[in-house]
């Protein structure tokens, strides 16, 4: 569907048109007329797909004659760079619209020249929740005829902690009002802002929001612990790419990573939370512009950032939210564009972690080994071959100096061949040497055989299969279809696992806890182990009996091993 088939004023579709918007996503098809029609609607749909323009163009078109001096429209955005950047689109859509006034109020800036912004008479007002309610409070936004509030990426605004300023915001605003909800996820908190702050709300939800994440090729490495920073270097030697972001979980790592890869020589900045507003103004103007080439960053500060004509995202670190995953990989391939996304894993963990993150995207992430050194090489010869063939500004003084040289007995090949390896020598000598490590994957493939481990509880403490699955599962970070059948004693039980992952399991499974049970995980060399000498008997349950037992006659899969966790949430943190 064209922009132009909806009924839209002049003013609006000549600025469409000139951004070069010709069909609408099908998040903006289904929002753009229920907003214009004043319903109160939540919008579900990925990052990329052009939620600002969904609420944007029905919030400028809004605006009449009658608002010149009110305060009508009011965006909540969660951060300052989002804040700016709707404000950016929205000044866009409102080029052709003169009565528009869109002011952006967020924290970090000036309060005096946010004042005066408002003072002069703003209709749409766009702002972080905190600083929104301070100028509520200071009475210097007045919102008593306000018509719409819109929450964009109201999920995240949740997760950082902005619920309260939200509630208070939406709870001291006129009654009559739509209010709109714009997000990535659905937790239940969000619903229940819906269910309290909203009325007849209509919820669209667009199911091809994979769509963007289809476009982008996903690869991951394996790397060696402690090496990943190597690798990263290895891999934007060998790939170069002209605009790239790489992803950290701490503020520390953003700091360090930057240092390390400016002292390599890659023209690289980061950005965090914990930065001044002015030094992240320039290093995002550093990025859009080019000087900078790659951008570290948190996810929180590149939430929802969008600039065009990234070639490729790195997650140093794997996202603690599989959500995020979507997110971060999303700021390449943008609209409509294809892109690439590279993660780097060290060690088992972050292995099923990551195929954690497939099931949950399904979408398929390939392995791929980290470039040879020889490779890169080549590609290097390559490149200076393209350069100099490509070369177009000689200068006179060149030739003096060669034919100075040719007088010094160094011919002109001679001088040609140090130069380039000059150029040659400082690329390679920077390269990271690498092993190939052995592969997780294949080490996984190569081995269908199953050991059994114990845990020293069983049905004395009421322990349930999907109890003992479900510890484990959340333990390893495993699937529950890679452990096999679960044998329950009266004060043990017995678990398959694959043979190759023994150490693994017991490793990350030693503490662990099940049911608010302290439980340890051994090995089991097939003696039943004896509790105050007492060898513990068959509970006279044939439904728990070995052999005779239900569980025990079914295959691995049939019974439990379908233990998908619903885990969306990580805590733990990874580099
Ligand atoms: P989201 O908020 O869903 O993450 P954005 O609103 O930031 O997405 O939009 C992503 C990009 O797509 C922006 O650069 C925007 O200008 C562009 N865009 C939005 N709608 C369209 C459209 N209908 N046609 C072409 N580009 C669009
Ligand atoms: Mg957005």
């Amino acid at each position: 569907m064209h922009f132009n088939e909806l009924n839209l004023s002049q003013e609006l579709i000549q600025a469409v048109d000139e951004l070069g918007f010709t069909e609408m996503t099908e998040i903006q098809q289904q929002s753009i007329p229920l907003l214009l029609e004043g319903k109160d609607v939540i919008g579900h749909s990925n990052t990329g797909t052009g939620k600002t323009a969904a609420f944007g163009i029905p919030a400028v078109e809004s605006i009449t004659e009658a608002d010149k001096k009110n305060v009508a429209v009011l965006i909540l955005c969660p951060t300052r760079e989002l804040a700016m950047q709707a404000h950016e689109e929205i000044r866009k859509f409102a080029k052709f619209k003169r009565i528009v006034k869109a002011v952006s109020v967020y924290g970090g800036a000036s309060m005096e020249k946010q004042i005066a912004e408002l003072k002069r008479g703003a209709n749409i007002v766009i702002g972080t929740p905190g600083r929104i309610m301070d100028h509520m409070r200071r009475k210097t936004l007045k919102l008593q005829n306000l018509r719409c509030v819109i929450l964009d990426e109201a999920d995240e605004m949740l997760n950082m902690g902005f619920r309260e300023d939200i509630e208070s915001i939406l709870s001291e605003v006129p009654e009559e009002r739509q209010t709109v909800l714009f997000s990535a996820t659905m937790p239940p908190a969000i619903l229940a802002i819906t269910e309290k702050y909203q009325n007849d709300t209509i919820h669209i939800k667009i199911k091809s929001s994979q769509k963007t994440v289809e476009l982008i090729d996903q690869y991951y490495f394996e790397v060696a612990m402690g090496r990943k920073t190597d690798a990263l270097k290895l891999l934007l030697s060998a790939y170069s790419p002209a605009s790239s972001m790489v992803f950290c979980n701490t503020k520390k790592m953003v700091d360090e990573l930057t240092e390390e890869l400016v002292k390599s020589g890659f023209r690289a900045s980061g950005i965090h939370g914990d930065m001044k507003q002015s030094q992240r103004t320039q290093v995002m103007n550093g990025f859009k512009n080019r000087s900078t080439e790659i951008l570290v960053a948190t996810d929180v500060a590149a939430r929802g950032i969008d600039v065009s004509g990234i070639d490729a995202v790195f997650n140093y670190d794997l996202p603690q939210d599989n959500e995020y995953y979507i997110h971060r990989i999303g700021r390449t391939g943008r609209a409509g564009r294809t892109g690439t996304a590279y993660t780097l894993i060290s060690g088992r963990r972050q292995f099923y972690e990551l195929r954690d993150i497939e099931r949950y995207t399904k979408a398929s992430i390939q392995e791929k080994p980290l470039p040879q050194k020889s490779e890169i090489i080549s590609l290097k010869k390559e490149n200076i071959i393209k350069e100099i063939s490509e070369f177009k500004n000689v200068s006179h003084e060149s030739y003096e100096i060669l034919d100075k040289l040719a007088s010094m007995g160094i011919d002109y090949r001679e001088a040609a061949a140090r130069i380039i390896s000059g150029k040659l020598n400082a690329e390679i000598e920077s390269l990271p040497e690498f092993d190939m490590p052995r592969s997780l994957k294949k080490g996984r493939k190569g081995s269908a055989k199953t050991v059994k481990v114990d845990i020293n509880i069983g049905r004395n403490k009421r322990i349930a299969p999907n109890f003992i699955l479900g510890a484990l599962v959340d333990a390893t970070g495993m699937s529950g279809r890679d452990f096999g059948k679960i044998d329950i004693f009266d004060t043990h039980t017995t678990v398959e696992v694959p043979e190759a992952e023994k150490e693994y399991i017991l490793d990350s499974t030693n503490p662990m806890k099940i049911n608010g049970n302290k439980v340890e995980v051994k090995l089991y060399n097939g003696v039943i182990p004896t509790i105050r000498g007492k060898r513990p008997e068959s509970s006279g349950n044939p439904r728990f009996d070995r052999k005779k037992s239900a569980y025990g006659s079914r295959k691995k899969s049939d019974v439990y091993s379908d233990y998908i966790p619903n885990r969306k949430k990580r805590t733990k943190k990874r580099h």
